[in-house]
């Protein structure tokens, strides 16, 4: 456990194995799990191995970190099943509907999406 994870957020004991949850894809920087709750039919987690509250508390290099999680997005789409297009959402903050304050990115994707 790195001094960058919080002992008591649910996301860092997700990267730690302290909670169970199917992750389909791990690197050095991040892993990408199903959510929990699904609010699409394929709904998956990108969450970055760091602990950052919000995407507020990213610096210059860190940043850096995020943009090349999402470069990984190409290669990875047809493994996740997602090259049929997906949607990303982050939520920043309770108003916007964010409940677990580790960074992640919401991938949203197998249809029914138009419209919003
Ligand atoms: P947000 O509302 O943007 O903070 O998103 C948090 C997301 O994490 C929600 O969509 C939850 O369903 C999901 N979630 C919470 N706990 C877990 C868990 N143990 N495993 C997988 N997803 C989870
Ligand atoms: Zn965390």
């Amino acid at each position: 456990m790195t001094d960058s994870h919080d002992k008591n957020c649910v996301f860092c004991k997700i990267i730690d194995g302290l909670i169970p949850s199917e992750r389909l894809y791990e690197d050095d920087k991040m892993i990408i799990i199903r959510d929990i709750q699904p609010k699409a039919k394929i709904h998956l987690l990108m969450i970055p191995k760091e602990h950052y509250k919000d995407i507020t508390s990213l610096d210059q290099r860190t940043a850096e970190d995020l943009g090349l999680c999402l470069l990984k997005l190409k290669e990875l789409s047809p493994v996740l099943g997602i090259d049929g297009g997906f949607r990303l959402i982050i939520n920043r903050g309770e108003r916007a509907g964010q409940t677990v304050f580790h960074l992640h990115i919401h991938i949203l994707a197998g249809g029914g999406l138009i419209g919003f």
